[in-house]
């Protein structure tokens, strides 16, 4: 905009580029699996995260986060802290993304799905949201409540190999992912059963999980080598209209490096496809985090489905799950890397000599930490 008084010309420039909403990156620590396991990962206080520098043990590499859950924090207290304030806008008519990150034997499954006694991420959803839909006394606010009506409905697929699969009808073509004219992304052919309950969803999510591709790698028996992924539609019926949420909970392939672990043949090619996929991910929470114009979703499958559920108005968390133990370090050194906003040097009070030397990334996918700035809020 440009003015002119008493002859100075004044330059205003606005910004018309909208802002996207950043996606939230966190940290989880898992717990040590064994007493006796050597652990190279210290959390403090303030959100930071240490390990040593495999180039100087004499020294730590710290990356500062804004939250950081250590081997102590409950599945409530991620669950309380990051996902629950989500579904609210699910409610509302907008999109909202969960995945977890991180190396295989990391803790994604567990942060994602839990245990019986003690149930993660999607379970929590859904329930927590099926007990808001039916109670008046709830911790998701309705305005109106009783002029309004729900809709949920549940669709469990993986992306195996770059090929969208159903879980609940799988079946081996590859189904394709595609656009509306409102831009809302959709997986062609895909199941979608409507749920009336959190019985409703254990009964056909139990069944559907068995149908998930899961194969031996050297470091983990059931290493998952696909990307899991559970999508509720959420349609709230309000004042004679229909607004239309959707919930990605997202259980990500392992991110561990494919030279570790052995991987040849057909492993070798699933570790391609992951890789890729994983690395255009970052790329896109990049992109979408420093506010840059172009977002490369269609990369990746991955991507392309999280088009409308990651960045523009959504709302996202990626809980980065990181192992303590030093068997892990290169994955953790790795992680940390791909979720950090910023690391720095600081001296190491340890000084004992570890002689672990991790190899270098492949060149292809090597990511710097400049250029993999995720930001954390
Ligand atoms: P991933 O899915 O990343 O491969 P898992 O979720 O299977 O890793 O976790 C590996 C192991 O660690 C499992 O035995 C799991 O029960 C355990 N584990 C992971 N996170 C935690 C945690 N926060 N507390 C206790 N045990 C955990
Ligand atoms: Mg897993």
């Amino acid at each position: 905009v440009i003015s002119c008084k008493l002859g100075v010309c004044y330059c205003v420039c606005i910004d018309l580029r909208k802002k996207q909403t950043r996606v939230k990156v966190v940290i989880r620590v898992r717990p040590p699996l064994s007493a006796d396991a050597k652990v190279c990962v210290s959390t403090t206080g303030d959100s930071k995260v240490e390990i040593f520098n495999h180039r100087n043990v004499r020294e730590n590499l710290q990356y500062q986060f804004s939250s950081v859950f250590d081997k102590s924090s409950t599945q409530r207290d991620v669950f309380d802290a990051y996902v629950r304030p989500l579904l609210n806008h699910a409610l509302e008519g907008e999109n909202v993304s969960i995945f977890a990150y991180g190396p295989t034997g990391a803790g994604k499954t567990y942060t994602m799905l839990g245990t019986e006694d003690d149930p993660g991420m999607i379970p929590r959803v859904i329930h927590t949201l099926f007990q808001s839909l039916t109670s008046s006394t709830t911790c998701i606010k309705f305005k109106d409540s009783k002029k309004e009506s729900h809709r949920v409905s549940f669709s469990f697929l993986e992306i195996y190999n770059e090929k969208v699969q159903d879980l609940l009808n799988p079946k081996e073509t590859d189904l394709p992912i595609r656009e509306d004219a409102m831009h809302n992304i959709f997986v062609a052919g895909l199941t979608e059963k409507t749920i009336h309950s959190f019985d409703d969803f254990k009964n056909l999510f139990g069944p559907a999980s068995n149908n998930r591709t899961v194969a031996a790698t050297k470091l983990n028996d059931r290493s998952s080598r696909s990307h899991s992924i559970v999508q509720l539609r959420v349609d709230t019926f309000r004042a004679g209209k229909v607004f239309h949420g959707k919930i990605y909970l997202i259980d990500l392939a392992g991110s561990e490096d494919n030279r570790r672990t052995g991987n040849q043949g057909i492993r070798l090619k699933e570790s391609g496809a992951i890789n890729k996929s994983l690395f255009v991910l970052g790329e896109v929470v990049d992109a979408i985090n420093n506010n840059l114009p172009r977002i490369p979703y269609r990369n990746s499958k991955l991507t392309r489905l999280l088009q409308d559920s990651i960045g523009g108005s959504c709302h996202s968390v990626m809980i980065t799950n990181v192992a303590p133990e030093e068997s892990y370090y290169y994955d953790t050194y790795c992680t940390l890397n791909f979720a950090s906003k910023s690391r720095k040097v600081v001296n190491s009070s340890v000084t004992s000599v570890t002689d672990i030397q991790p190899p270098e990334p492949p060149k292809s996918l090597k990511r710097t930490n400049s250029a993999t700035q995720v930001h954390s809020t």
